[in-house]
């Protein structure tokens, strides 16, 4: 039995077969060969075989993530394709009388290196491409099973760290768990752990080498540990709790379609967080009752290029048409600190976290900005939408907001569009926005609390540093003493005040936050009912908040 202790970003329990994800790869043997055009032959059927995977990627990716974001899965068919690159692999095979595999590995190290050092950016970037296309044949010739075909089983997922790009490829009714050496609790890997109710366990320290696919593995999200080959006493005990967590699954199922409201009345706005358009399946399953944060730069992740007003439009509209007539709170581009993107070529900073993204990017290239706020009016039309703004300091940054809102309402005016501008509330997510919440309160028309940055900023602890957990409180009083704030200051201005940060989801604080006021929790669609049937249990009388 090997123990580990990690970070649990979803407190669940799963037992299963490991499949490790070995992105360092073992280096790829060269053997010689004596039958050139049998080994011609296995490589273009592990091509056929790529090219086949990438196409389903691609389908699966459309659904998901929309078409835009998938198109990067027909770029790699393309590059499966090109003439120099076969034809140098070819000339390696016949000239070297050398095994495919490493013929395609060492012509993949050879354009990738190539692609690097170019000076046009585009193509520096294909550099990644190139070897993510011939890690892919490789592991066709060698037979490895992939990520995404049907021969995968359900597993258990352990990784140094996973990207956006690889979670997306991942067919999601075949992980049991995530276990990653690195990441943090708000990398996409642990929100979509939490949108799926899988567990997982992030700051893992493990010795991968150790660790191989096919091995039994228990992680427990609830004790924060992950159990690799244990003895038969532990694998009871586990079996056990699976059972315990199932027939609770169970019994919350009940509480859907009920009503979050205290015994002494008290009515909460239960909402769910989503990152992508495909995350509103997770919110309908879990019975939430709107989208209280849709982290939209999502949809500027993993691409090349910016997404169009059009494909901005029909993923929000798309998001308010399923949600009919429930609340969608959207929230403005949160580019820049842990959320880093190429294209927008922002600049190294010392410190990115207090650098320059969120709105500072959008009162900066109002282009940019301006272009997302015609596509959610625009969007608005379509269902119950709210928009909020990110990393907001001071009432400056509103005042100017609003002259951007005007200008694209009259520009949307003057070409006669179709278009609404919707509800528009703030994140509270910096102290300045605390101490200053009077005076914003008065120009907003909600208050969204985010607490993962304003944890962050208020006790100086960066929230991407795990080795930091020792000095971290989340129930820090200073937290606690400024969301019961920031609900005062909205409620003396006539406005509503929510949470939409990983604290609205602390089922410790939940009965504190309804004694305080907090009208709304926006948490992860698995945390939906688990937090309904707590708040259906108080006895909480404080006055609903009219909205
Ligand atoms: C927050 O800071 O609490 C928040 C909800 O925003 P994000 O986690 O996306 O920074
Ligand atoms: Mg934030």
């Amino acid at each position: 039995m090997m123990n580990f202790s990690g970070k649990s970003v979803y407190k669940g329990i799963a037992m299963g077969k490991v499949l490790l994800l070995d992105k360092g790869g073992e280096q790829v043997k060269r053997t010689h060969i004596d039958d050139i055009e049998a080994e011609k032959k296995r490589l273009e059927e592990a091509i056929e075989n790529g090219k086949s995977q990438l196409q389903q990627l691609y389908e699966k990716a459309v659904k998901e993530v929309g078409e835009a974001s998938a198109a990067i899965f027909e770029v790699h068919q393309m590059m499966m394709e090109d003439e120099d690159y076969l034809d140098a692999i070819h000339n390696m095979i016949e000239s070297e009388q050398i095994n495919a595999e490493f013929a395609v590995a060492q012509t993949g190290d050879n354009f990738s290196d190539m692609f690097a050092a170019m000076d046009d950016e585009y193509m520096r970037a294909r550099s990644a491409d190139i070897k993510d296309i011939s890690n892919r044949i490789v592991d066709n010739l060698l037979g490895k099973a992939g990520m995404s075909g049907d021969s995968m089983e359900p597993s258990i997922i352990v990784a140094d760290d996973l990207s956006p790009s690889e979670t997306v490829q991942m067919d999601k009714e075949k992980i049991l768990a995530f276990v990653t050496v690195h990441g943090s609790t708000n990398s996409h890997t642990a929100i979509l752990a939490r949108m799926m109710n899988i567990p997982a366990l992030i700051g893992v320290p493990m010795n991968l080498e150790e660790i191989h696919s096919g091995m039994v593995a228990i992680v427990d999200g609830v004790n924060g540990e992950v159990i690799f080959e244990p003895d038969q006493e532990t694998c009871l005990t586990a079996m056990n709790k699976i059972k315990d967590q199932e027939e609770q699954r169970l019994l919350l199922e009940s509480l859907k379609g009920q009503e979050t409201i205290t015994k002494g009345g008290r009515k909460i706005h239960l909402y769910a967080n989503i990152g992508s358009v495909s995350d509103v399946g997770y919110v309908l399953e879990n019975d939430a009752e709107g989208i209280g944060l849709f982290r939209s730069e999502f949809l500027y992740l993993g691409r090349d290029d910016f997404p169009t007003e059009e494909e901005q439009f029909n993923a929000y509209k798309t998001v308010a048409q399923t949600m009919g007539n429930k609340k969608v709170i959207i929230r403005t581009l949160d580019i820049g600190a842990d959320k880093q993107v190429d294209y927008f070529n922002l600049p190294k900073e010392e410190n990115p976290a207090m650098g320059y993204r969120a709105i500072r990017i959008c009162l900066t290239q109002t282009d940019i900005f301006k272009t997302q706020l015609r596509a959610l009016f625009r969007a608005a039309v379509y269902g119950n939408i709210s928009i909020m703004y990110p990393m907001i300091i001071s009432v400056n940054e509103v005042r100017k907001i609003k002259a951007v809102v005007a200008e694209v309402e009259k520009e949307l005016k003057e070409l006669g569009i179709d278009y609404k501008i919707p509800e528009q509330g703030i994140m509270i997510e910096t102290p300045a926005a605390v101490l200053m919440g009077d005076d914003l309160a008065k120009e907003v028309d909600f208050f969204s609390i985010g607490t993962n940055d304003l944890t962050q900023y208020t006790l100086a602890i960066d929230r991407q540093n795990n080795t930091l957990d020792a000095f971290f409180d989340s129930h820090h009083p200073a937290i606690l003493k400024m969301i019961q704030m920031v609900v005062e200051s909205a409620h003396k201005a006539g406005i509503w005040a929510g949470i939409c940060g990983e604290l609205g989801a602390d089922p410790e604080l939940t009965e504190k936050f309804v004694e305080m006021g907090v009208d709304e929790l926006s948490v992860s669609p698995s945390m939906v009912l688990k937090l309904r049937k707590m708040i259906r249990d108080m006895s909480t009388t404080t006055p609903d908040f009219g909205r």
